[in-house]
């Protein structure tokens, strides 16, 4: 374990380009690195993804240890895995952290098992002990009703997957300096257990959500589905998406896909409106790395009021129909 030094983030590419995520986990990891007075590396695979290593070090890495190579084109368990883990035998990072995507995910558990080192899912913060050079990976744990920071003190790397949007990417800086490490990996498509034929993607309104710069999300306070109406009428005067809480989609006013939270999504719009959201820890890490929040509840003592920007105690019913003709005269 003494040997193991320095911190490593998979950078995920998708169609040539690197998922927000591992520009959100550089931000993340730099912090970690300065604090352990080691390098911040990016493990860039893929095929012609030379020219991406340059954005690694704009947006905070020190090294980029890279394999190009046709068979790693698309992702491939097998492949993806034999690569990382024949870095990461070979330099030894202290700590690897990865996207909770679909990918990232499937990526960190087989590399951990063939490392034989453990995996933290779906953090959301991330700190680290500098005296013991351990790193502390939190989640919220049995239901969401506490948050469990996990260790891993016995096996190097320690591994975390990092839910997207909850940390900040750095500002990229172009004069950022940075060494490109470009690793020879023996692989053969002949070798390959699995190819992929098609890949099929889905168009969902969970997109939306996760780009939208103005969400008005509304909670159970809306009473019924009929009054829910009054959150879509808001969204749709100002060009909003609509959201809502878990016990919103249980009841039927929404459809899971626009579900935010813990098991719902992780969004950071610009305006955020809760409406009738009493703000329980399971919605709140879905949305509180929202730039403004607007809450708008009856009870003065709700916790959304803890997360808010602005808070307006009264009822939805008066108070929404009163913004939404005010904004109605604003935009005329
Ligand atoms: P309530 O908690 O019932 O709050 C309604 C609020 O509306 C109250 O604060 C009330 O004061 C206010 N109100 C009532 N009438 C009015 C009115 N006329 N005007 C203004 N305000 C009014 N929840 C999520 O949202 N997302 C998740 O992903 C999620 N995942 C979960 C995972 C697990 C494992 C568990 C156990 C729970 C999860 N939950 C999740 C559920 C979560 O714990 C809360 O139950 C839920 O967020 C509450 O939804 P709510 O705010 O709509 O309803």
């Amino acid at each position: 374990m003494e040997e193991n030094r320095g911190i490593w983030v998979f950078i995920e590419v998708t169609d040539g380009k690197v998922e927000g995520v591992s520009l959100e986990l550089l931000g993340a990891g730099r912090k970690l690195a300065d604090k352990l007075e080691v390098p911040l590396a990016g493990v860039l695979l893929g095929h012609d993804v030379r020219k991406i290593s340059a954005k690694v070090i704009e947006y905070g890495a020190d090294i980029v240890y890279m394999a190009d190579h046709a068979v790693l084109e698309l992702y491939r368990t097998e492949a993806f895995m034999k690569a990382v883990v024949a870095m990461a035998e070979k330099y030894k990072p202290e700590i690897f952290l990865y996207g909770a995507t679909p990918n990232g995910k499937d990526l960190a558990s087989a590399v951990a098992t063939d490392l034989s080192t453990g995996l933290t899912a779906d953090t959301t913060m991330l700190d680290v002990d500098p005296e013991k050079r351990l790193l502390e990976a939190s989640r919220p744990a049995f239901g969401g009703n506490i948050m469990a920071t996990i260790l891993c003190k016995k096996h190097r790397p320690q591994m975390a997957t990092v839910r997207p949007k909850v940390m900040k990417a750095l500002e990229p800086d172009a004069s950022r300096k940075g060494e490109v490490i470009e690793e020879e990996i023996h692989l053969e498509e002949s070798e390959m257990r699995t190819k992929v034929l098609q890949i099929v993607k889905e168009t969902t309104k969970t997109a939306n959500l996760a780009e939208a710069h103005v969400i008005v999300a509304g909670g159970k306070g809306m009473g019924d589905k009929n009054g829910f109406m009054l959150i879509h009428e808001l969204a749709k005067t100002i060009g909003a998406t609509v959201g809502g809480t878990r016990d919103v989609v249980e009841a039927g006013w929404l459809p899971h896909d626009q579900q935010i939270g813990q098991t719902g999504e992780t969004v950071t719009p610009k305006i955020y409106f809760a409406i009738g959201i009493s703000g329980a820890i399971q919605h709140v890490v879905g949305m509180k790395n929202s730039e403004l929040i607007i809450a708008i509840n009856k009870d003065p003592d709700a916790p959304i009021f803890d997360v808010a920007t602005y808070g307006l105690v009264g009822d939805a019913f008066e108070i929404v129909p009163q913004l939404i003709e005010k904004f109605k005269e604003l935009i005329k």
